[in-house]
């Protein structure tokens, strides 16, 4: 922002749900919702898909696409799989590192690495999220558990820009409806942009996008977004509710 502020970015993360008919009714509903809304980033990841769809649903629109994931080599004989170049033209953002990657597919730090070096290599923009499990959290581990995923996500990885988003995500509060409260959600946020700052600089620290994600919804929003260091949310579950994926957004360029 020119006035030195970070805008807010809030991502809709889809999972593998909507059919075809349900994604463009999602889809046309955002538009109609939240095209040109200020003080807020709007990005839509539904299913592969329908990326395509997306990308024409959000033409000429402020909406933006993002893919849930992405394969790290270049081309080839990987059955499945989806390369970063063969994103770009339709997506803006690509997610890296999301719990349910790293526990259901056993993605380790070095996958994520690889995933963010070749979005970056593409010139796509990374979600990157981190999160502590619970058993992390109750052993006082939370803050070394993000500095391990964050430099091992980094690795490798001279500079980041203002492109660069990160999404502290909590793996006890994904899915579950126990949201992280705001002062954890900010404290965990602070400790991401300490690493960002001792990594690549505090300037970079400083527009850094580090969004909370995990039970995210309109009622508890506003007190993730009052806090300094949080800028947006990742959002599933209420993301597949255009009125409160709206009603999030909405909440959130309110409080920028
Ligand atoms: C997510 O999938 O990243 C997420 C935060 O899900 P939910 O909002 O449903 O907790």
């Amino acid at each position: 922002m020119p006035d030195g502020r970070r805008l807010p970015i809030v991502g809709g993360n889809w999972k593998m749900h909507t059919d075809r008919a349900e994604a463009h009714r999602l889809l046309d509903a955002l538009v109609d919702d939240l095209d040109g809304l200020e003080g807020v980033e709007v990005v839509v990841c539904p299913p592969a898909p329908w990326l395509g769809d997306a990308a024409d649903a959000f033409d000429d629109t402020s909406l933006a696409v993002g893919a849930q994931d992405v394969y790290w080599v270049a081309q080839g004989a990987f059955t499945g799989a989806v390369a970063a170049s063969q994103l770009v033209g339709t997506v803006e953002y690509v997610l890296a590192g999301h719990s349910e990657r790293r526990q259901v597919f056993g993605e380790t730090d070095e996958h994520v690495n690889l995933k963010l070096r070749a979005v970056l290599g593409a010139g796509l923009r990374p979600i990157l999220a981190v999160g502590e499990r619970h058993e992390e959290r109750e052993a006082g581990r939370t803050i070394e558990v993000l500095e391990r995923q964050l430099r091992a996500a980094f690795e490798g990885i001279p500079q980041i820009d203002d492109g660069f988003v990160i999404a502290y995500e909590p793996v006890w509060a994904i899915g579950t409806g126990l949201a992280a409260t705001p002062e954890m959600a900010q404290e965990a946020c602070a400790a991401v942009r300490a690493v960002v700052a001792d990594r690549f600089g505090a300037d970079v620290a400083t527009t850094c996008r580090v969004q909370y994600g995990g039970s995210v919804n309109p009622a508890n929003v506003e007190g993730f977004a009052r806090q300094p260091d949080i800028d947006g949310a990742l959002v599933g579950g209420a993301a597949l509710h255009p009125d409160a994926f709206a009603a999030i957004c909405r909440a959130v360029a309110a409080a920028f």
